[in-house]
């Protein structure tokens, strides 16, 4: 194999021989986003993983929601094209450290982002994600008391718009907690016509200079029908693929972090899957997730309260 064609062509033989699907998320590379069977935001993915006919999932995407789809569906085949893809955010929430926390806050009802370890989901009541956190605590009865973990910021949010009494872990995500607030208003006066559209995940200062709030699915969806020409999209770059698929002709501008040299826009743990790695991994059938049972048993209950609700509530 030579060219990046034949890898490629590759990756698709051994899909279809080894009766896999590649999900991918949206923060991923736009050529990866572009071999994937489906790609999505980790409500969507979630959701995908647990209906479909693949012998093998190839998730293209970081450990937790890898994790995620192996807890949805035991019996498949879950691969990691690179172990180290981790994530600043889960990695905050150490199950050890959530215990004593938990015991320090007796009496609450345990909601836990999607974007946590295998072990915190068996340790909590709900999962949520960015594109259902609202409507999964306004579920909970309006006098339940709540831990919301691990993202302050979306806690936050999220305490902000039920106005119920929640507690919060204080974790953050590397790349949210960095766009520049000073930055973003520098942006905005270049171009007065740009919307700024922003992830619950970012800091409240970002937020409130905010045209729209929302997770990365449906930050994509305003830009769909929303009409204006020019964004400063405030959350991870990758999906500015697609959003400029959906719409070629606006004008998309990444939020600079506060670091105008780290690139720090984009996640480095999503970013560490590349095609080779793909290909590789299809062909080994390796790097594999394996958990153990009695955390897929746990695990897997607070997830499917939260994707029972999220269905019903048509998300
Ligand atoms: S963008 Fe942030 S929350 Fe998402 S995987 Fe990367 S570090 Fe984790």
């Amino acid at each position: 194999m030579n060219s990046r064609s034949d890898i490629l062509n590759e990756i698709e033989i051994l899909k279809k021989k080894k009766n896999a699907i590649i999900l991918a998320h949206f923060y991923q590379t736009g050529d990866i986003q572009d071999i994937a069977d489906f790609v999505g935001d980790s409500l969507a993915l979630s959701q995908k993983a647990a209906s479909n006919d693949a012998d093998i999932i190839l998730f293209a995407g970081v450990k937790f929601m890898a994790e995620t789809a192996k807890i949805l569906a035991p019996e498949k085949k879950v691969l990691l094209p690179d172990m180290n893809a981790g994530c600043s955010l889960a990695d905050s929430c150490k199950p050890e450290d959530f215990e004593k926390f938990i015991d320090a806050n007796p009496g609450r009802t345990v909601v836990s982002y999607v974007n946590t370890s295998a072990e915190i989901k068996a340790m909590s009541d709900i999962i949520c994600t960015s594109s259902n956190a609202i409507q999964i605590v306004e579920s909970l009865p309006p006098d339940e008391k709540i831990i919301f973990a691990p993202d302050r910021n979306l806690g936050n949010y999220v305490l902000n718009k039920t106005g119920r009494d929640i507690v919060i872990w204080n974790g953050t995500c590397h790349v949210h907690e960095e766009f520049s607030l000073e930055a973003i208003i520098k942006l905005k006066a270049e171009y007065p016509d740009a919307k700024i559209i922003v992830h619950p995940e970012c800091e409240m200062p970002v937020r409130m200079v905010a045209d729209f709030i929302g997770s990365t699915s449906s930050l994509l969806s305003y830009t769909k029908s929303d009409a204006s020409n020019v964004y400063i999209v405030a959350t991870e770059a990758g999906i500015i693929h697609q959003m400029k698929k959906a719409n070629p002709d606006k004008i998309y501008l990444p939020a600079p972090p506060k670091d105008s040299t780290c690139g720090c826009s984009e996640c480095s743990f999503m970013k560490l899957i590349t095609i080779e790695k793909i290909y590789f991994c299809l062909k080994n059938e390796k790097p594999e997730i394996y958990l153990d049972k009695e955390v897929i048993l746990k695990a897997g209950k607070p997830i499917m309260r939260m994707m029972k609700i999220s269905k019903k509530l048509g998300l």
